[in-house]
């Protein structure tokens, strides 16, 4: 068979490993089926057989990691691989795999560097904090934190923010991962600067303030400011840690979003350390930040964990540009890919959804009835979670009349060449526009002719 005509032009752009392979279970399969009795003859023809395993080799060369379009009017989507970065840090990115850079190398002095300092300048401008490290994640972060300065110590917690982020990320595991002790003080609703100054005793590390990312609690409440908590800790002598999640660099209230407290503020606070994700608000790469005292930063910079959490250079190449867009916030709703996303008016996606509707009617038939509608967005990644944006997009539903199954319809668009994800609730399958920005709709029009019914 590897010998004959028909294969020669597999062989020449999938190599004999994987023909042989791929060749070998397809004749397995077909010695299964003719000892069944239902192998039909022409699957035997060479040219038949070729095609069957080009169809193979193909898929097995697909990658897994592919682009898809995020329709499910969530812009931060933690499954979906959270911010869009922009072509900038593209670029970068690009660039520091291409060539080998100066991650840990100082090239004003030729000595070793600090891979902190690709970023710690711009990090200390934009929050106004003395110094600052970059880990995996925010949960990193958080865990970094707690080991270094908490170990076998106390940490003292609301009983409001023993937060579960989602993926296994709660509160009270770190700590015991971290070896330190959680001293929970408050209620659910309430908890006074009192309840912390109580707690504190000779075996308390750290004063820690959690920012409810993913919930609310309204009504009877209260919640220790990060000022008074930081007075508290400085006449006390205990450092006070903020884990802000989402942590805006800005005031999103500029753009007529709804407000999320900024690091800079935790920094002006009195806070001593402050940490919050990459990829999320900030709109760049999975990375965990921390900002602060510098006598701090230097202590978790000495860890053995943070050599263990260190960030690659793919991440900090990204990271750069990502920061620097923020030193001209003028310019920040147009060139960071989350915040134009976020901003985007809901004329703009009613626009693109009227445009859309007549080619994705067409595309899936007359079982499904397609409308433009209205609808709401949220940020995601647990920013705001009772904010919704006005959006706009396609809802789809089955005819009247008619059998066409959404589950059905949803898988079928999986299957485009680049995935369509969309949010299924209310028996409708909702396509929200707000992340399909004009440079991505020519592929996104392209694709629906292939939609096999
Ligand atoms: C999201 C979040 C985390 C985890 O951050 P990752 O970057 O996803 O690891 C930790 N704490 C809070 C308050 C968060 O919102």
């Amino acid at each position: 068979m590897l010998n004959g005509a028909a294969l020669q032009s597999l062989l020449a752009r999938h190599g004999r490993t994987q023909v042989t392979a791929a060749l070998r279970g397809h004749l397995d399969d077909l010695r299964r089926s003719a000892l069944a009795g239902t192998l039909d003859s022409t699957e035997l023809h060479e040219a038949a057989m070729a095609e069957v395993l080009e169809a193979k080799l193909i898929e097995a060369a697909r990658p897994r990691l592919r682009p898809v379009f995020n329709l499910t009017g969530t812009v931060l989507h933690t499954n979906l691989g959270r911010a869009v970065l922009p072509e900038s840090a593209v670029r970068a990115v690009a660039n520091s795999m291409r060539a080998p850079v100066n991650l840990e190398f100082d090239l004003a002095s030729g000595r070793r560097g600090e891979r902190d300092t690709v970023v710690e300048e711009l990090l200390c401008e934009l929050t106004g904090a003395e110094a600052a490290t970059v880990v995996n994640n925010n949960a990193a972060a958080v865990l970094l934190i707690l080991s270094v300065l908490a170990a076998r110590r106390e940490v003292i917690v609301s009983r409001g923010e023993l937060i579960e982020i989602g993926g296994a990320f709660r509160m009270p595991d770190i700590m015991r991962q971290a070896g330190a002790k959680l001293v929970e003080v408050g209620t659910t609703n309430r908890t006074h600067l009192a309840d912390y100054a109580d707690a504190i005793g000779a075996r308390t590390a750290l004063l820690m303030k959690v920012h409810t990312s993913n919930y609310v609690i309204s009504g009877f409440t209260n919640s220790v400011a990060v000022a008074e908590l930081a007075e508290l800790g400085r006449t006390r002598s205990v450092a006070l840690a903020v884990d802000l999640g989402s942590g805006s660099l800005v005031d999103l209230a500029r753009w007529r979003l709804p407000r999320e407290p900024t690091v800079s503020e935790s920094v002006l606070a009195g806070a001593d350390l402050v940490s919050f994700s990459a990829d999320k608000l900030l709109g760049g790469p999975q990375a965990g930040l921390i900002v602060g005292r510098a006598d701090l930063i230097a202590k978790l910079r000495k860890h053995p964990l943070k050599r263990a959490l260190r960030v690659g250079k793919l991440t900090l190449a990204a990271l750069e540009p990502v920061l620097a867009l923020y030193r001209t916030p003028e310019f920040l709703a147009e060139r960071l890919v989350t915040l134009r996303q976020l901003t985007r008016p809901a004329a703009a996606m009613q626009d693109q959804a009227v445009r859309l509707r007549p080619l994705v009617q067409r595309s899936i038939g007359d079982a499904y009835e397609v409308t433009d509608a209205p609808m709401f967005s949220q940020i995601g990644s647990g920013a705001l979670p009772v904010e919704q944006l006005p959006s706009h997009g396609l809802a789809i539903r089955t005819a009247k009349g008619k059998r066409g199954g959404l589950d059905r319809l949803e898988a079928l668009m999986r299957g485009l060449a680049r995935p369509v994800i969309g949010r299924a609730a209310e028996k409708t399958l909702w396509l929200d526009l707000r992340c399909l920005e004009a440079s991505d709709e020519a592929e996104f029009v392209a694709q629906w002719g292939e939609l096999r019914q």
